[in-house]
């Protein structure tokens, strides 16, 4: 039986020095290790050996069976991690993304105009979306039969001719007031946040978008001052080369009025899709405070007076980012707002 053993433990270093890859271990394992290897079968062959010589083999079989279980352990750990160390690397496989998640584009152009208002000295102000008339309309000098009124361009959610009407506020315009009526002059201050018409959804218009409106109000303000605002955010906005004109225009809050233009900065006045060949961009409506929204808010337009602008972003927003189509911005396409 000693001879046997000692043949095994021939046989067995023999076979450790053949073991390359995790399949050789694997055979080693089935021959000498398993319930029904030969090492088992040494132990089942004890039982057989005179009593008086089973110390000295049972001692010589447990030798042999750490022997083996311990060299089994030390290759498995080494095939193990040389295994990790040469994995092959599939540079063909497409990468692990992680996404990053960023502010909504027109929120982005939001931020950074407030940003710039606020670096030349405006205050932010909000108010609430759901308005009543009064703020909406009576206060900001539309006449009772003004059409903005009617159902069909503003969203009631009370019918018209109650009192004290409540609606969606269609601008930014009605902050105007409330802030005039908290507040004592000067005033200098925006009022971004969002606004709702009835409009029919097409590629120029939605039904629900935002706005920033602008309200200064002291002592002597002039209109030079109202285009050196206008042209100081623009040239901010827009770069330091961007030329700019007023057309006159009408709004019942303000008078008088005016839109404002750009250059358009993609073909820098030459005529482009974007600006539809004019060269020009059309990017805020503003004005002097009319006299009757300067008396709703409580101020007395003999001694003060003031200017206001407004702008809408999805159109500075689009103008910003190239979209045409004003319906992108909300459809929530993952392709066009991780472009942002
Ligand atoms: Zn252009």
């Amino acid at each position: 039986m000693l001879d046997k053993i000692v043949e095994i433990r021939k046989d067995l270093e023999q076979s450790l020095e053949t073991i390359k890859t995790a399949k050789d271990l694997e055979e080693f394992r089935g021959k000498f290790l398993v319930k029904k290897g030969i090492i088992q079968k040494l132990f089942e062959e004890l039982k057989t050996v005179p009593s008086e010589l089973k110390p000295q083999i049972g001692k010589e079989v447990n030798i042999l069976s750490k022997f083996a279980e311990n060299e089994y352990n030390r290759l498995k750990e080494i095939l193990s991690t040389s295994s990790a160390e040469t994995s092959y690397i599939d540079t063909t496989l497409p990468g692990r993304t992680s996404y990053k998640g960023s502010f909504h584009p027109v929120r982005q152009i939001m931020e950074e105009m407030v940003e710039i208002f606020k670096s030349i000295g405006f205050d932010v102000a909000e108010g609430p979306q759901i308005e009543d008339e009064f703020h909406n309309f009576d206060a900001l000098n539309f006449q009772p039969d003004h059409p903005a009124r009617d159902m069909q361009d503003t969203f009631f959610i009370k019918t018209p001719g109650d009192t004290n009407n409540i609606l969606l506020r269609t601008h930014t315009s009605p902050v105007q007031i409330r802030v005039m009526k908290s507040q004592k002059p000067p005033i200098r201050c925006i009022m971004p946040g969002r606004t709702y018409r009835n409009e029919a959804i097409s590629s120029r218009s939605l039904a629900e978008f935002h706005q920033i409106e602008g309200l200064y109000i002291n002592k002597d303000v002039s209109f030079a001052e109202l285009k050196a605002t206008m042209i100081s955010f623009s040239k901010k906005m827009y770069g330091e080369d961007s030329e700019f004109r007023f057309r006159p225009s009408y709004f019942p809050f303000t008078e008088p009025s005016a839109e404002v233009d750009i250059s358009c900065y993609l073909c820098k006045g030459v005529g482009c899709r974007i600006c539809k060949n004019s060269g020009w961009l059309e990017i805020a409506g503003c004005g002097m405070v009319h006299p009757n929204v300067l008396l709703a808010g409580g101020i007395d337009p003999n001694e003060y007076m003031g200017y206001a602008f407004g702008f809408g972003i999805e159109r500075v927003a689009m103008l910003q980012t190239g979209i045409d189509d004003i319906r992108c911005f909300y459809e929530n396409d993952i392709r066009v707002l991780q472009q942002f």
